[in-house]
């Protein structure tokens, strides 16, 4: 297969029709990312944007296009965030990748640990919740940390690597719970907890890569030159798993299905957060940490008392 400049094509994309050669397909890449944040007004003059970065591809690729855009400019700062879950013989690997990329580009990254900051590792804490349990108690001592962090060192939006896949498995998910709180809370800027309490406590959170499906953005890590982890989280499992699955498949033969997924869920989100607004009690600040909750004890404090 050719590009449309006669180059050899090193992908073609089936939801486009579409065949690109490297270079074409970096640039369209980066377009559509720039794009993304564009359209839905993610970055503003006087930004100080915290990257959180694990280490795979996609955080990588996030810290490099947002880098590209705020390091030429004097109103916006960039840092780097990371969180060492402590997962025995996986975390540490994709740290050091993130470590290296932080210093290679000279951007201070700042580390913080369950350890430190919940008390225990996710290991530990696996071992008295069981396995089934651990994306949960992952990702709320996850987004905990990353927004306190990122409030306590000044920043004004909180940029995650979420791709394409990532977006449209977690719309399914909140679909199949009917968790329409919890989709109310979603969308491109995950903002409207503030915009409910005018709070200072919410860090808005930001995804770029949210119209770039994870297998281009692991290409444009590659075709980078990016060092990353290919493994996948040992504790990744459950309903997630198979939705990510079934997406796959569903994908390969209805090319933009997940487009379309996202889509229709941007086009509904304004309905469902008028929904939720009329039916959720307001959101309190926690007994216990003092974070946003919309219970008097959060999900953190609950999880990991
Ligand atoms: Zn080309
Ligand atoms: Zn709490």
């Amino acid at each position: 297969m050719k590009c449309r400049c006669g180059r050899d094509a090193i992908i073609f994309r089936p939801y486009e029709g579409v065949a690109l050669c490297s270079r074409h397909f970096l640039k369209s890449f980066e377009k559509r990312v720039f794009k993304t944040i564009r359209k839905h007004g993610m970055l503003k003059s006087g930004d100080r944007v915290a990257v959180a970065i694990s280490g795979g591809a996609d955080s990588q690729v996030l810290l490099e296009l947002l880098n590209k855009i705020i390091s030429p400019r004097h109103d916006m700062e960039i840092f780097a965030l990371a969180v060492d879950e402590g997962i025995e013989g996986y975390r540490s690997k994709t740290l050091k990748y993130a470590k290296a990329l932080t210093e290679e580009k000279g951007i201070e990254l700042h580390l913080f640990s369950f350890k430190e900051l919940l008390g225990k590792t996710l290991d530990e804490k696996v071992r008295e919740v069981g396995r089934d349990q651990a994306c949960l108690y992952c990702s709320i001592g996850r987004r905990w940390i990353l927004n306190r962090a990122a409030r306590e060192l000044g920043a004004t939006k909180l940029a995650t690597g979420h791709n394409l896949n990532d977006e449209a498995e977690t719309i399914l998910m909140n679909w199949i719970r009917g968790d329409l709180f919890r989709a109310a809370r979603y969308g491109a800027i995950t903002d409207w907890a503030i915009t409910q309490t005018k709070s200072q406590l919410f860090i808005p959170r930001i995804k770029p890569l949210r119209e770039s499906p994870e297998s281009e953005c692991t290409l444009y890590a590659r075709l980078k030159g990016f060092r990353f982890s290919r493994r996948i989280c040992p504790y990744k499992g459950g309903i997630r798993r198979e939705i990510w699955r079934f997406l796959k498949r569903f994908e390969s033969r209805h090319p933009g299905i997940s487009f379309s997924i996202l889509h229709t869920f941007d086009k509904l989100l304004p309905l469902i957060r008028q929904y939720a607004e009329e039916r959720e009690g307001p959101l309190v600040t926690c007994r216990k940490c003092g974070e946003l909750s919309s219970e008097p004890v959060c999900r953190r404090c609950q999880l990991w008392p």
